[in-house]
């Protein structure tokens, strides 16, 4: 990699909503860097729209009208003088193509370059490159053509159970377990209608089943010197139906052979790709110690705040630095350069109720209120009075805690989620709070089937409460007085 020209960001545009607009905001301030937000008719009255320098409506609440326009928002881009643009996660993050039509205009994109994008994006081609490189890759089968019997025939080569995954995949979509033979055929074609509807691209491979496995990934970053280093590991194994639900670092019961070996394969990852900037290796480690490959994300994850919070370091500055040519820090240069400070964990707080098939509760946020102290960090673009909006992701916020080991940083992040209140929306919270209390997870003995089987998390015993508590406030009417009640009974409750 050649070293770019050195330039000096002056306003940023951040083309995303919500917790990480406001995020990526909070860092932009810090650095006296002018931000943009861009927003859609649903977001105007929105926290990270009233946050930044500048504003710019890109059209309607649908997202394909607006935080995927690519060219409304290159529009706001030329309207407003930005000169960076940072995706967030989600929506154009991991977009080749407006890396490129940014690139093509003189814009620096907050992210890596296109054909790293591309690459990481295709699933078939990734793994390719990775095993080409060197990097472990669970063992499997691709080809450029559905032929069901042709990949019937390798699942048997393969093994019962394999696992069909869509080539543009992502969010678990597309994504089916087979057991046996007799599944296999609709299997397939359920996965490969999935693919389309989802994708736009039917193409699916074959992966050999990993049993009760756990998904443990490394920050990355590399700058435009031709360095790349880690930043440890998280482990992402609490998930439901394949998507994330607790994150943490460091990873519990996860030797320090095995942590070694799989760092020094994600810089390698990294390396092989001359890779620029942020981004996540991700590997699925089985019972046995063997891990692989997973896919890696080209772009700032959503939970890089556990990250942060034992690094001490702000990943966005990380990012703007690297963008405007500058090489990483000299110190995280060194040996175990990359300091790993206590335990941190975050929970992913959402508009859904867990006890309706965790269906999104949408509608206005009467009241939120959460007291915090050192070690607890709240990323969240709402607050009392927002609206949870059904065009977009009911994630209301994340919340996360650091303390010196896993145990205190535990119990810290369970009492502040037992202090948490909203009022409004159903939400998640009791779920979290019981996959605190599980047995198993204070134990540290988490896997991506850790919530199988276990539906007693998803009942919670505190609804009724919480249901009473919203009801008085629909009664009262009047937030004072709706407060002083659930005072009243939070002290009786010892909430
Ligand atoms: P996506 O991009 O759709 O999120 P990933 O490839 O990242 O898909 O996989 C998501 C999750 O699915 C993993 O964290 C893991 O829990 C599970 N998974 C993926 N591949 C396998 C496999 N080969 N065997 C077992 N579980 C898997």
């Amino acid at each position: 990699m050649t070293q770019s020209t050195k330039r000096t960001i002056q306003k940023i545009l951040i083309a995303n909503r919500g917790e990480i607009s406001v995020r990526i905001q909070k860092t932009c301030q810090q650095l006296g860097i002018r931000t943009v937000a861009v927003y859609s008719e649903a977001d105007q009255n929105a926290n990270f729209v009233l946050m930044a320098d500048e504003a710019v409506c890109i059209g309607a609440p649908e997202p394909s009208l607006s935080y995927l326009n690519q060219e409304e928002i290159l529009k706001a881009c030329r309207s407003t003088g930005a000169d960076a643009v940072h995706p967030g996660y989600g929506f154009l993050s991991e977009n080749a193509s407006f890396a490129k039509g940014l690139a093509d205009e003189g814009i620096l994109f907050l992210g890596p370059k296109a054909d790293s994008i591309d690459l990481m994006g295709d699933k078939i081609r990734s793994r390719d490159a990775m095993a080409k490189a060197g990097v472990p890759v669970v063992p499997g089968y691709s080809s450029d053509s559905n032929d069901v019997n042709a990949f019937l025939t390798e699942a048997k080569k393969i093994g019962f159970p394999v696992m069909i995954k869509a080539t543009a995949g992502g969010g678990g979509k597309g994504m089916r377990k087979v057991d046996s033979e007799e599944e296999f055929i609709p299997s397939f074609e359920s996965a490969v209608r999935e693919a389309t509807k989802a994708f736009g691209n039917g193409l699916v491979f074959l992966e050999k089943y990993i049993g009760n496995p756990r998904h443990i990934e490394f920050q990355i970053f590399g700058d435009s010197f031709g360095n790349v280093i880690h930043m440890h590991e998280r482990d992402c194994s609490i998930q439901r139906r394949h998507q994330k639900v607790l994150e943490e670092t460091p990873a519990p019961n996860f030797p320090a052979e095995w942590k070694e070996k799989m760092a020094e394969y994600a810089v390698l990852a990294g390396k092989s790709i001359g890779y620029l900037g942020a981004g996540t290796v991700e590997f699925i480690l089985g019972e046995d110690g063997s891990f692989f490959f997973l896919e890696m994300n080209t772009r700032l994850q959503v939970e890089h705040p556990v990250t942060e919070m034992v690094t001490g370091l702000d990943l966005v500055e990380l990012q703007i630095q690297i963008a405007e040519g500058k090489e990483l820090p000299a110190p995280l240069l060194e040996p175990d350069g990359v300091p790993q400070n206590g335990h941190s964990m975050e929970v992913r707080v959402y508009a859904e109720n867990p006890a309706n098939q965790f269906l999104p509760s949408i509608g206005k946020i009467e009241w939120m209120k959460l007291p915090l102290s050192r070690g607890l960090r709240l990323d969240t673009g709402v607050e009392t009075g927002s609206e949870v909006s059904i065009y977009y992701d009911p994630m209301i916020g994340k919340l996360i805690a650091h303390a010196d080991d896993r145990e205190t940083c535990r119990k810290k992040l369970l009492s502040a989620l037992k202090k948490f209140v909203i009022f409004g929306p159903i939400t998640n919270i009791n779920f979290l709070q019981n996959i605190l209390q599980e047995p198993d997870f204070i134990d540290g003995k988490v896997s991506t089937h850790f919530l199988n089987g276990k539906d007693h998390l998803i009942y919670q015993r505190e609804d009724d409460k919480r249901e009473a508590l919203s009801l008085i406030f629909q009664l009262v009417q009047k937030p004072k007085v709706a407060k002083s009640i659930w005072e009243a009974i939070g002290n009786a409750f010892q909430v």
